[in-house]
């Protein structure tokens, strides 16, 4: 899951400013989850918006199996509600965002509404908890499943680092050692052996940006 964070009013509003017929779009899927951008805080953002004085024209919430799929359709749907605004006003993340603004077919001006944080999952107190930071060289198979790049703050690939005191983190003593969380979960598995395997640094060159597949 991707996971977001509404922006502040104030900035989206000064973005807003001198457009007053705002579309705003949503997402069904991540941002629901994050209460960023499902359909509840874009009835939220309506009614905020046109507290501020804008007119909605109208709104939708593209859903699975995600926003940048299923946009296209969503549009066709509201194309008249479009056409009447000034600008389209975004909750979703940025992907989500340039799949709106590839698929408008308008030189409206799109606005982003979320900033995306990372990917990660809800965690057992609802907490969205930051879990794969997509290095393209997946190490899940030699550390219990749990991902020290994204869980590590200095990534290490081999640790722990001599900072872990009690199995927290020297970086945030109320957060646990990814490395100690990793040594307890191969321990559990009987696979302490893997511990021993040196893990060679990131191979930085796969994921050189733009990063791009290509579908046979
Ligand atoms: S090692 Fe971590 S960051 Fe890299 S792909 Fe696996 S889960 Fe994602
Ligand atoms: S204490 Fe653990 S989680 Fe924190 S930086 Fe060191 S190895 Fe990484």
């Amino acid at each position: 899951m991707i996971i977001t964070k509404q922006k502040e009013l104030q900035d989206i509003l000064e973005a807003l400013k001198g457009q007053t017929k705002v579309f705003i779009v949503g997402c069904g899927e991540c941002s629901a989850t994050c209460k960023t951008g499902g359909e509840e805080e874009v009835k939220k953002m309506k009614g905020v918006l046109e507290h501020a004085g804008k007119k909605v024209t109208g709104y939708c919430v593209p859903s699975a199996p995600c926003i940048a799929a299923k946009v296209k359709l969503d549009f066709a749907k509201n194309r008249k509600a479009i056409e009447a605004s000034d600008a389209v006003l975004v909750l979703a993340c940025g992907l989500g965002i340039q799949s709106v603004n590839e698929n408008l077919r308008s030189d409206k001006p799109v606005h982003v509404g979320c900033d995306t944080l990372f990917m990660g999952q809800v965690g057992a107190d609802n907490a969205l908890l930051e879990r794969c930071a997509a290095c393209g060289n997946c190490v899940l198979e030699f550390t219990g499943m749990i991902c020290p790049v994204a869980r590590c703050p200095k990534g290490l690939l081999n640790g722990p680092c001599g900072g872990q005191d009690k199995g927290k983190c020297e970086i945030d003593r109320d957060k646990d050692c990814a490395w100690i969380l990793i040594y307890n979960n191969l321990k559990k598995k009987n696979k302490l052996h893997l511990l021993k395997r040196i893990k060679p640094p990131i191979d930085h060159s796969k994921s050189l940006r733009p990063r791009r597949i290509t579908l046979s």
